[in-house]
């Protein structure tokens, strides 16, 4: 089992590690839950994310068998869109929007607002946080910026930092009540059969996730899995919309599999609206159970042996038979906004000779760091 800190801050030192293995150290152990060893994980807090110890985990990602939530919920939305991104040529990239970089650049904002919790004023916080914003933005609309791509005006680093501004005002008696442990921690925990699983459940396999944070309750020590999603909708309607989602569950699921996440009793979705003329914000406990986080577990197996079989079944097919196979579901082609491999299905698998691959991994920044809520 792996627990990883990736983030790292302009000074590493000014945050409070908590969490006991995740403060320098990261357990190892192997698919049969032998444990290895620790490791000092300092380096990869001190240096740039690209470290040969981030290149590790990245080469032994390539060698096992693992799923996270984007990889689950791709295959549960649209088998074809699970077969381009995830089969295709190796798997096919998926295009991050606009909407995704002004997530990552609000998620830079929080992480580091977080790390000065309890021991810098709140002042100071604000400033780090736009701080982390900025680069954050630089980095990320770079690109389309060279390419020539005009922002909308909800995405304008101003906008994005005054929506900011306004969040952490909202939020700031409530946040005192909340000690955040960590930011952006990845967890890498193995999924092996166990009495009461599915009987044809044998071959093991991992569950990887990348969450925003973990937050503690002052008062009553409990632990929280915090998630804050973005929306150009309603954030009453995102926030409808994460009570019964698979993803906190699971990473609530995920925590307790540590000793020190026993105290972990759900998730604290934060919902930031990127709107231009309205600032709206949403945020609310969902609570999991051990029944509910017990049944994430099993369904999760079964999404991957169905998975598995479809696997299995492709191996001796043609192109055109495993297309076929990887049926089309029309509804997901607009749900928010264009399916990224629209082209691919209208233009057919010649158009997708010429996508670009998925080299994504959880523990790449470089990348999407996470998938935005985009509802246009
Ligand atoms: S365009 Fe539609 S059918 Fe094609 S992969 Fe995307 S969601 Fe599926």
């Amino acid at each position: 089992m792996y627990l990883i800190q990736i983030r790292c801050y302009k000074d590493p030192k000014r945050l409070r590690l908590d969490w006991p293995i995740t403060s320098d150290l990261v357990a190892v152990s192997d698919l049969n839950g032998n444990y290895l060893g620790l490791a000092d994980l300092k380096v990869v807090a001190q240096l740039s994310l690209e470290t040969s110890m981030i290149q590790k985990l990245n080469e032994w990602l390539a060698q096992v068998e693992w799923y996270d939530n984007h990889r689950l919920s791709i295959i549960l939305e649209c088998r074809r869109k699970a077969y381009w991104h995830l089969l295709h040529r190796g798997g096919l990239a998926q295009r991050v929007g606009p909407g995704a970089h002004a997530g990552s650049t609000v998620h830079a904002g929080i992480a580091a607002y977080e790390a000065g919790w309890g021991r810098i004023p709140e002042s100071e916080r604000r400033l780090d946080a736009f701080e982390a914003m900025r680069d954050t933005h630089n980095r990320v609309f770079g690109q389309l910026r060279e390419e020539g791509f005009a922002l909308d005006s909800r995405h304008e680093l101003d906008n994005l930092v005054d929506i900011m501004d306004t969040y952490f005002d909202r939020f700031l008696e409530e946040d005192h009540l909340y000690r955040p442990i960590q930011s952006e921690m990845a967890m890498c925990v193995p999924i092996r059969p166990q009495a009461g699983d599915p009987l044809h459940f044998t071959d093991p396999f991992w569950y990887i996730l990348r969450m925003d944070g973990l937050w503690r309750r002052e008062a009553t020590g409990d632990l929280y899995v915090m998630e804050t999603k973005t929306t150009s909708g309603g954030v009453k309607r995102e926030l409808t919309r994460h009570q019964i989602n698979r993803q906190g569950t699971g990473y609530v699921w995920a925590v307790r599999q540590f000793p020190e996440g026993e105290a972990c009793v759900g998730v604290l979705v934060n919902v930031v609206g990127i709107l231009k003329d309205k600032r709206d914000y949403a945020r609310d406990v969902e609570t999991k159970s051990q029944t509910m986080c017990e049944s994430w577990r099993r369904q999760t197996i079964n999404i991957v042996e169905d998975w598995r079989e479809l696997l299995r079944r492709a191996k001796t097919l043609t192109l055109q038979e495993r297309l076929d196979m990887f049926y089309q579901d029309d509804k997901q082609c607009m749900n928010y906004g264009l399916c990224p491999f629209h082209d691919a299905c209208y233009f057919g698998p010649v158009f997708a000779e010429s996508m670009p691959t998925n080299t994504w991994t959880p523990f790449q920044v470089q990348q999407p760091l996470r998938e935005a809520v985009e509802s246009e």
